[in-house]
């Protein structure tokens, strides 16, 4: 493997952002008993900790991080909600992003300042070339973030603030965004829907969350038609239905398209034992993925490709599926391996079933790009 130079975005404040005592996904009350929301500091800064303890961290370029500016929130959000979220952030006891899922504790407004900046800082390494690609491991997500209402953890759209704001600053005309968290990426969709520069194209588990966004027929609007892509996928899907899914639908869409720099929705709740997914994915199947997309990066756009993290919610197992996907970007093995590997990545279910090989076709069709082999 070549060695290249990776950017990576950590600081210890993301792990302070307070979701509070939610049981799993559900507010607590008089019949749910206080627990962790799901959405918790641990599988992130446990990936972070792993970063360092593997000694990658010491062969990734730290890229500093500068709070995003309300004029940065205001590429994406309005007025109205940036002063709502400002709001309920100085209570003492915090507030909403707007779902009731999406709880947040006093400060972490500027949390999510500092997540959006982070997410800025990697693309703007890359699209500088101080880095050939990047890694921003932030907290809270951003990919269900709209711009008028937070869902689904996500306060403020990480990654559609940072791809405003490069397209304003470089010669960088087309950006596309692979998003592979399980759940749909609806906020980025939004954002872009009707934007015939940003290719968004979204894999997930068919209406996990939203239950209704996410659909083949959602393409993009006005300019902006042809330039939303969805791949919904049964649940149960693996690493060779995600393979697949590559192959017939992202890769040949990028190629189409010829972005100037791809970025990534990284959540890792698509792999095994996540409590919100039912995907089996594993951290060695997030390796080719991930060579895929720089092959194609490097053929379409220098190289230049970007990863923000999103959700991912198993505190065990999220840390290897990112170390991978390290790995794979900075082209460094460390000497850790996936104990639990000769398990789960020999499954049955990792092989490409015809249910998902017959939605996959699906999706390549409503994309227009038909089908390559088959
Ligand atoms: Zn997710």
């Amino acid at each position: 493997m070549v060695a290249l130079t990776t950017g990576f975005v950590w600081k210890d404040i993301y792990a302070w952002h307070d979701t509070g005592t939610g049981a799993g996904a559900a507010p607590p009350g008089p019949y749910s008993q206080p627990y962790h929301h799901f959405e918790s500091a641990e599988s992130k800064s446990r990936f972070a900790s792993l970063v360092d303890v593997s000694g990658l961290g010491d062969h990734l370029e730290r890229l500093p991080v500068t709070a995003a500016t309300e004029q940065d929130l205001l590429l994406v959000h309005t007025a109205q909600y940036i002063d709502n979220i400002r709001q309920l952030s100085a209570n003492p006891r915090g507030g909403d992003a707007g779902d009731g899922l999406s709880p947040f504790g006093n400060g972490a407004f500027e949390i999510a300042l500092l997540a959006a900046g982070g997410t800025m800082a990697a693309m703007e390494a890359v699209a500088n070339g101080v880095v050939n690609n990047a890694y921003a491991l932030v907290r809270p997500p951003g990919h269900h973030a709209r711009p008028e209402h937070g869902m689904g953890f996500c306060i403020f759209s990480n990654l559609g603030i940072a791809i405003r704001k490069t397209m304003l600053k470089h010669a960088i005309e087309r950006v596309a965004v692979v998003d592979w968290d399980v759940h749909h990426g609806n906020g980025t969709q939004e954002i872009f829907y009707q934007d015939p520069n940003v290719l968004t194209i979204s894999i997930h588990q068919d209406r996990l969350f939203p239950s209704d966004t996410g659909n083949l027929d959602e393409r993009g609007s006005g300019a902006g038609e042809g330039s939303n892509i969805n791949i919904p996928l049964p649940a149960g899907s693996g690493n060779g239905a995600y393979l697949e899914v590559m192959d017939q639908v992202v890769i040949p869409a990028l190629e189409r398209f010829r972005p100037q720099l791809i970025a990534v929705a990284s959540g890792f709740d698509a792999a095994m034992t996540d409590p919100l997914g039912r995907m089996v994915l594993t951290a060695n199947g997030y390796r080719p993925l991930t060579e895929r997309l720089m092959t194609a990066a490097d053929r379409l756009c220098e190289g230049r490709l970007v990863m923000s993290h999103e959700g991912g919610y198993s505190p065990t197992y999220v840390p290897y599926c990112g170390l991978a996907v390290l790995e794979t970007l900075s082209g460094i093995r460390t000497p850790v391996e996936d104990f639990l590997a000769p398990y789960w990545d020999t499954l049955p279910d990792q092989q490409l079933r015809p249910w998902q090989q017959e939605a996959i076709g699906l999706a390549a069709h409503s994309a227009g790009l038909g089908r390559v082999k088959n």
